[in-house]
């Protein structure tokens, strides 16, 4: 079992090394962008209870996104764990994850935070606007769910850290190698934390 968080500011690439790394481990990663955004592109309620907080760069409320997860999270892809892109965010998302992690009596085993200089996640975020055209990725939204980030995420991660399950990555150069540190992280933290997996002989062996 593999419960992964991936942590970091907004342009960070955190939805890029989120696929990367859950395919490796067979797991499926679960952005809250890339559903809030199917379901306003679906125009489903959800979505347009959604919309004009993402469009304003605004956190959608706890109670719809700690709905939201809960119930992903109930699904029968992530038996064998998962990776969360974009949860928590907020102190009161940390306390219902803790809750139903705590339900299912599980614990994370690593949170991957991405670290990449704010003067930088400005200039990706503004050259991703001329090509996917986002609705958030705007200066002045970008700004705002810049200073969010710094205002209510940031300091989440002290709290995982005093569990000591945090590794703290690098998250310039080349994706390739962003991909290949992410992984050593997993790995330093299994081994410190004795979360590494089993590996069984075959039987007759
Ligand atoms: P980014 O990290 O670049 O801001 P995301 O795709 O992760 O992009 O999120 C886009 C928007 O979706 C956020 O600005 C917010 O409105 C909404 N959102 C995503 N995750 C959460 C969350 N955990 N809590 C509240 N709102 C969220």
């Amino acid at each position: 079992m593999t419960r992964l968080l991936i942590m970091g500011p907004p342009g960070s690439g955190k939805g890029t090394q989120a696929v990367r790394i859950a395919d490796k481990m067979a797991i499926p990663a679960i952005s809250t962008g890339d559903i809030f955004r199917y379901n306003v592109k679906e125009l489903t309620e959800l979505g347009k209870e959604a919309k004009g907080y993402i469009d304003a760069g605004d956190f959608v409320p706890d109670d719809v996104t700690n709905r939201m997860v809960a119930d992903r999270l109930n699904h029968k892809d992530v038996a064998n764990g998962f990776l969360l892109d974009g949860y928590p965010r907020t102190q009161g998302q940390v306390e219902a994850l803790n809750k139903i992690m705590d339900d299912k009596g599980e614990d994370l085993t690593a949170v991957l935070v991405l670290e990449v200089p704010d003067e930088e996640i400005v200039e990706r975020l503004l050259a991703r606007a001329e090509t996917e055209g986002r609705s958030d990725d705007t200066a002045e939204v970008i700004q705002h769910r810049l200073d969010l980030y710094h205002q209510e995420t940031a300091d989440l991660i002290e709290g995982y850290v005093e569990q000591g399950i945090v590794g703290r990555v690098d998250g310039t150069g080349a994706i390739d190698d962003i991909t290949e540190r992410l992984l050593q992280t997993i790995y330093n933290i299994r081994a410190r934390t004795g979360t590494l997996p089993v590996i069984k002989p075959r039987s007759g062996e």
